[in-house]
């Protein structure tokens, strides 16, 4: 069967005065897949998503988001997407359950803050603030704000960083429910092992050009055909698996 794109960035150029942050890069992204945005700090990562998300202007280069143009209806992409607010956007005297629904308010949609939190594991926050939250907490909650427009793709920008291994995994399993129930993830990480579990396919992002684009075993795999061998014998386990086995896989914060 033939792969929807529901993204498609042709040619993208962002330039910051004399600095050329994005320099022409193009990719598609496919209905209903995890993709990752890979790369160092500065790569470009960032001004691509946010071109997408309509919060930055670029240069040059065309962007449709479920076929609709970027340059003709920004604000029919804006309804379709969900995006991470910034946490300053939590209103501090409003509990978690408030902020759903303060939020429902201003995107126009009926909805159900219980339901959501349950979905994140915080229906006992309800009626907490964000500030009282622990790390993964204010993660899950961040990730539940973007679905709250019942969006047909999300944005998530290094979702886990900083959290302990059991909170990454909870998140981990959390995105994948996300993407079973029919919305496009594209996610940015530092974590490669993040993206080697999560991802369909994704970009590496250098100097503002993609340099591979592919599924995280297909470019293992390219690498590992020109020869590439590990200075380090492959271990059936990895030492995160030895910190999950000693300490379980329970959320501890709660
Ligand atoms: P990443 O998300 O991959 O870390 P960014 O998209 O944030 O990368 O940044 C790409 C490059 O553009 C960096 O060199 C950064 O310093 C520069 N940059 C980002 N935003 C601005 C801005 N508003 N003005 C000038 N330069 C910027």
């Amino acid at each position: 069967m033939e792969k929807k794109k529901i993204i498609e960035v042709k040619n993208l150029v962002k330039k910051y005065g004399d600095f050329t942050a994005v320099k022409g890069i193009s990719f598609d992204v496919y209905e209903n897949e995890i993709f990752g945005l890979l790369g160092p700090n500065g790569a470009g990562k960032s001004t691509t998503l946010e071109i997408i998300e309509t919060l930055r202007d670029k240069t040059s280069g065309t962007v449709v988001v479920d076929g609709i143009n970027l340059d003709e209806e920004p604000e029919s992409i804006k309804k379709i997407i969900g995006v991470q607010l910034q946490s300053s956007g939590y209103y501090p005297g409003l509990n978690l359950m408030e902020l759903i629904e303060l939020f429902g308010g201003l995107y126009n949609r009926p909805v159900n803050p219980r339901e959501l939190l349950g979905m994140f594991n915080l229906e006992d926050k309800a009626r907490a603030k964000y500030k009282e939250l622990s790390g993964g907490q204010k993660q899950r909650f961040s990730i539940a704000t973007t679905l709250i427009n019942k969006p047909r793709i999300i944005f998530l920008d290094e979702p886990t960083t900083g959290l302990d291994p059991q909170a990454r995994r909870n998140l981990w399993d959390l995105i994948q429910e996300v993407r079973k129930q029919g919305t496009t993830v594209v996610i940015t990480t530092h974590y490669m092992d993040e993206a080697e579990f999560l991802c369909d396919r994704c970009a590496i992002v250098d100097s503002g050009e993609i340099i591979a684009l592919d599924s995280p075993d297909g470019l293992i795999d390219k690498l590992v055909a020109q020869g590439f061998d590990r200075k380090k014998e492959v271990k059936k386990a990895t030492l995160e698996d030895v910190f999950i086995q000693l300490t379980g896989r329970d959320l501890r914060e709660d």
